[in-house]
C-alpha cells in the first residue's frame, strides 16, 4: 500500500502538467492548487478503502481525464445552466420563470449603465423606484395603488404587519396553506404580528363564521388562494363578493393572497381569477408572485387601494424588503408585454410554455424523438407517449397539461443511474423518471436546446 501513495504524483508534477491544459488557463493558482491536492486525497481515500490497487492506476496519463473534468467542475460557476425537461413550467428549484428577451435587454441596460432608478427626468430631483411600475400595474389590474418588494411572502408580511399588527385577521381554517419552502400563512402572521382566527371547518367555511368571529380588535378579512392543494368533495369556501359585504358593514379592509396573479387568460386556465377581477371583485389589497404565471422576475406585488397602500408604502420594513434595480427592469419590460395579452402569450416563456398548444407539443416530441433515434444508436430505445405537464410553482396542482413525451430507455445502463449521470453533464439535465423511461417533456425545452439535449444524454449513456 505504501508503494500505492508513492506511485501517486507530485502536487507540483500535477500542477506543470496542468499548465499545459488551455482550457483551465483562467483557473486562479491557488484554487487549482487547493482542487489537486483535493483531488489526490481522494485517490489516497481510494487507495486505503481498496478501490485502486494497481500502481498504473494511478500513473499521470490515466489520472489525468478525472482530474481535468473534477478540476473544470470545482473552478467553474456553482449557478449554473440546466435543461428542464420536466414539463412543470413554473419549476422552483430550477428557476422558476424565465424572462422574455425584453426583459433580459432592460436587465443588461440597468446592469451596464447608471440609470433614472431614484431620479426624476422632468424635475432632476429624487425621485421614486416604484414609479416605474406603478402606473402599469395600475393599468393591468385596475387598482388604486401598487408597490413592489422582494417576493409574495415579502408582500403578505408586509401587509399584515401595516394593517392589522397586534390585531385578528380572520381567515377559513381551508386556507391555512403551506406552500413549501417554509412558507406557512399561520406562521407568516405570527411574524407579522397579527393574530390569526381561523374560522369554517377544513372542508367548508360560511359567511356566518366569518360573521361570527367578528369583535372590536378584529383588523381585516383575509381570503388566500389555495395555490397548491385542492380540497374535492362536499366542499365551500366564501366568494369575494359575499365577504366584500361584510366587510363593509364592519369597515375592514379585505385583503387576498392570490399566489400566482395571473394578468392574462392562459388557455388551460380558465377558471383561475385574474388580478384584475379579483380587483373588480372587491378586494382592497392583493399580493401576487412576479415570477410565476406573470412570467417576470422574483419580485412580490401589492396593489389595491390608496388609503391602505399608501399606508404600506410608509412602513419602515418596507425599505428592508425593496427590490433592486435588475428586478425592476425585469418587472417593467415584463409587465409592457403584457399591455398586449396576444404578443405577451408569445414572448413571455413561462406564458408561451403553458398555452403550448397539444399539437406543437406533439410534432416537436416527435422530432427530438427522431434526433435521440439517430444519436443514441446502440445506446438507448427511444418512443414517444402522450402525458400530462404541470404548471407548477405551486400553482394549480389539479390542471394538468396535455402533452407528449420523448421517452429514454437505456440499453447497458439502468434508468436511474443515467438519470444520476445527467445531473453531471454540462449542461445538466432534468427530466422525469416514469415508465420505466427518462422523459423529455418538450414543453419546457426550446427547440434550439434539442441538441444540447442530445449531446448530454450520449455523453451520460457513453460513461
Ligand atoms: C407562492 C405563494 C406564496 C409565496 O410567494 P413567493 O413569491 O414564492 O414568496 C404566498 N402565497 C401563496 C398563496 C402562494 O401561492
Amino acid at each position: 500500500m505504501s508503494e500505492l501513495y508513492r506511485s501517486l504524483p507530485a502536487v507540483d508534477r500535477v500542477l506543470a502538467e496542468l499548465a499545459e491544459h488551455p482550457e483551465l488557463a483562467g483557473v486562479p493558482r491557488s484554487l487549482l492548487k487547493d482542487l489537486v491536492n483535493a483531488f489526490l486525497e481522494l485517490r489516497r481515500a481510494d487507495i486505503r478503502a481498496g478501490r485502486i490497487a494497481a500502481p498504473e492506476d494511478l500513473a499521470m496519463e490515466r489520472l489525468l481525464p478525472d482530474l481535468t473534468a473534477f478540476v473544470r467542475a470545482g473552478a467553474g460557476p456553482h449557478f449554473r445552466r440546466v435543461l428542464n425537461a420536466t414539463g412543470v413550467v413554473v419549476h422552483t428549484n430550477l428557476g422558476r420563470s424565465l424572462l422574455a428577451d425584453e426583459a433580459v435587454r432592460a436587465v443588461e441596460d440597468a446592469c451596464r449603465n447608471y440609470s433614472n432608478l431614484e431620479f426624476d427626468l422632468a424635475t432632476g430631483k429624487r425621485g421614486s423606484r416604484y414609479s416605474h411600475v406603478e402606473e402599469l400595474l395600475r393599468r393591468l389590474t385596475g387598482a388604486e395603488s401598487a408597490l413592489v418588494v422582494n417576493n409574495n411572502a415579502a408582500a403578505v408580511l408586509l401587509t399584515l404587519s401595516t394593517l392589522t399588527a397586534g390585531k385578528e385577521v380572520v381567515i377559513s381554517r381551508g386556507q391555512l396553506v403551506e406552500i413549501g419552502g417554509s412558507f406557512r400563512i399561520p406562521d407568516v402572521m405570527a411574524r407579522s404580528g397579527a393574530v390569526l382566527r381561523e374560522v369554517g371547518a377544513t372542508n367548508r367555511t360560511h359567511l356566518a363564521d366569518y360573521e361570527r368571529a367578528l369583535n372590536e380588535n378584529t383588523g381585516a378579512l383575509m381570503r388566500v388562494h389555495t395555490s397548491n392543494f385542492r380540497v374535492v368533495g362536499f366542499t365551500k369556501e366564501v366568494a369575494l363578493t359575499e365577504l366584500r359585504g361584510l366587510a363593509d358593514k364592519h369597515g375592514l379592509p379585505l385583503i387576498e393572497d392570490l399566489g400566482s396573479g395571473a394578468l392574462i387568460r392562459l388557455p388551460g386556465l380558465e377558471g383561475e381569477p385574474l388580478v384584475q377581477e379579483v380587483v373588480r371583485e372587491g378586494a382592497d389589497v392583493v399580493t401576487f408572485s412576479g415570477d410565476k404565471v406573470l412570467g417576470g422576475p422574483q419580485a412580490g406585488i401589492i396593489v389595491g387601494r390608496a388609503e391602505y397602500l399608501d399606508r404600506i408604502k410608509k412602513n419602515p420594513m418596507n425599505r428592508a424588503l425593496r427590490i433592486d434595480k435588475m428586478t425592476l427592469a425585469a418587472l417593467e419590460a415584463t409587465l409592457r408585454l403584457c399591455l398586449d395579452p396576444e404578443r405577451a402569450l408569445e414572448t413571455v416563456p413561462t406564458l408561451r410554455m403553458i398555452a403550448s398548444p397539444f399539437e406543437t407539443l406533439k410534432s416537436q416530441a416527435g422530432r427530438l424523438a427522431r434526433l435521440l433515434r439517430a444519436e443514441l444508436r446502440g445506446l438507448a430505445e427511444v418512443a414517444t407517449r402522450r402525458d400530462m405537464s404541470r404548471v407548477g410553482g405551486g400553482a394549480f396542482p389539479e390542471k394538468d397539461l396535455p402533452t407528449v413525451l420523448a421517452e429514454v430507455r437505456p440499453l447497458h445502463l439502468s434508468v436511474e443511474s443515467l438519470r444520476e449521470a445527467l445531473l453531471r453533464t454540462d449542461p445538466p439535465l432534468v427530466g422525469r423518471v416514469e415508465n420505466d423511461a427518462f422523459c423529455l417533456d418538450p414543453r419546457t425545452l426550446r427547440p434550439d436546446e434539442h441538441p444540447l439535449v442530445a449531446r448530454a444524454l450520449r455523453a451520460a449513456l457513453q460513461q
